[in-house]
């Protein structure tokens, strides 16, 4: 009997994790929703239709808060299209991401925003949101706002590196905070000093230092925490609620817990590759070390640690990916030139949607830093809360979304690009074993990964309507 054949299952564990506790539960799923949630045993009264995963974790599906699928970047496409990238998310353990959509060829947000999910939607396998990304403070772009949250999308992207491209100078993100508070959008930023950095490039260039390396030295840690602390000071100004994407230095950990100290909507998250991977990759030679171009850039050990920190004591709200591969042939050997190597032509961006549990499994839980319920808040709670989608997602709670990640923390992951399934071809983490194994994902109640095979014909991704801070607004919740 096949559980995927049943309108009503029950799953049950000695190890399930709710808003209340991790402890022995079941869960009655119909019509890919959770039903009811019990503990006790389950009264499905001897039906072939239970799925037993004792000793397994049962937590609800990973929420990913930031992946760029599916993108160009200066001509160039990322390796995971909607549907590889999806798939790698699923065998990953996460069923939901939000991903971003970029203003539309005439400029406007909306013809932006119905473009990219009209390009996802019939081929992601995962639910989906999509952050709107604005380049431009105008009135006529902010007018645009009110309509975006009618539309059903709760959280912005905004830049304050990359000059000329996607940056927003001081005075235009101020302008676009004001206007994204009263509406109650969610403001995503990407915290570098972009003139800064611009003028580092430009002298490193002068001077023949293109080498991977360079490309963290032209980005200092002190370039990601000027731009964190002014972001602070100016969503405090506009009483906007601002989230600091791929925090990755001491200093912008310690700024957002002062800003949490002194009672701030500030929310912020961190990478797996900020956790795992030290600067002096990007030493490696030639191919190695272009490999792990990505920004923010690697750092060293006591930023990892602080970031680690971070996650333990709540300062930090969810760990993402800012998943965004390329191939090395092809796109990060770009970056190759006859006289060694031109960091600045190479696509930033690493891998990740598929990896993120066990590393942060490993690294958090089996290396004793913090327990599961942590665990679970930091890749499926926290960022279900953070994009507006809690609790339909994020929970395991009646009424909640059967998304269901089944976790064998004994189990090992391979790290090794042929162990996983994402479109890339290679990994940051080879040779890499991880503690903690993804054995099994329901989405919408259907077991769409288990036992090393995915079921192919598992429903598709939807676009989700998605709350702003205050639950109300325009957008009413599906459910509470
Ligand atoms: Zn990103």
């Amino acid at each position: 009997m096949d559980i995927n054949d049943r309108m009503k299952a029950y799953v049950h564990s000695d190890r399930v994790v709710t808003p209340t506790g991790v402890g022995p539960a079941w869960l009655c799923i119909e019509e890919g929703v959770i039903q009811t949630v019990g503990d006790g045993p389950d009264p499905s009264d001897g039906e072939p239709l239970v799925l037993d995963a004792t000793g397994l974790v049962v937590m609800p599906g990973g929420v990913d808060f930031h992946t760029h699928l599916d993108m160009v970047v200066g001509g160039l496409h990322t390796a995971d299209d909607w549907e590889t990238g999806s798939w790698a998310a699923l065998w990953g353990g996460t069923t939901t991401v939000v991903d971003f959509a970029e203003p539309g060829v005439d400029g406007g947000l909306l013809s932006g925003l119905f473009a990219r999910a009209a390009e996802a939607v019939g081929r992601v396998v995962v639910d989906l949101g999509l952050h709107m990304t604005v380049t431009d403070a105008s009135d006529v772009r902010l007018a645009e706002l009110a309509e975006v949250v009618a539309a059903g999308q709760s959280t912005l992207k905004a830049y304050t590196a990359y000059p000329g491209r996607l940056m927003l100078e001081s005075d235009e993100l101020a302008r676009l905070l004001g206007a994204a508070a009263p509406l109650g959008l969610r403001v995503m930023v990407h915290c570098e000093d972009g003139h800064a950095i611009e003028k580092n490039i430009g002298e490193a260039r002068q001077r023949g230092d293109l080498s991977a390396l360079w490309h963290a030295r032209t980005r200092p840690p002190e370039t990601e925490e000027r731009a964190v602390r002014e972001v602070i000071e100016l969503a405090r100004a506009a009483g906007a609620a601002v989230h600091l994407a791929h925090l990755s230095t001491v200093g912008g950990v310690e700024a957002l817990r002062e800003a949490k100290g002194r009672g701030e909507a500030v929310t912020g998250e961190t990478c797996p590759q900020y956790l795992w991977l030290e600067e002096h990759r990007l030493g490696l030679e030639g191919a190695a070390g272009l490999c792990h171009v990505c920004a923010p850039p690697l750092r060293t050990a006591e930023h990892l640690d602080a970031l680690w920190r971070g996650l333990a004591d709540g300062t930090l709200d969810a760990v993402s990916t800012d998943h965004c591969p390329f191939d090395w042939h092809g796109g990060k050997d770009r970056g190759l030139t006859v006289e060694g190597a031109d960091f600045t032509r190479t696509p930033g961006g690493l891998p990740g949607v598929e990896t993120r549990l066990p590393l942060l499994f490993a690294g958090g839980v089996a290396g004793g830093r913090f327990d599961l319920a942590r665990f679970v808040e930091l890749v499926s709670s926290g960022p279900a809360r953070l994009a507006g989608i809690y609790p339909q997602k994020g929970a395991l709670l009646p009424g909640s979304d059967a998304d269901l990640v089944l976790f064998d923390p004994e189990g090992g992951t391979s790290l090794d690009v042929d162990a996983l399934h994402m479109n890339v071809d290679h990994s940051p983490y080879e040779g890499l074993w991880a503690q903690g194994r993804v054995v099994g994902v329901m989405r919408q109640g259907v077991l769409v990964v288990a036992a090393g095979k995915v079921t192919q014909d598992g429903p598709l991704g939807r676009l989700l309507t998605r709350n702003v801070i205050d639950g109300s607004g325009p957008v009413a919740p599906e459910r509470v």
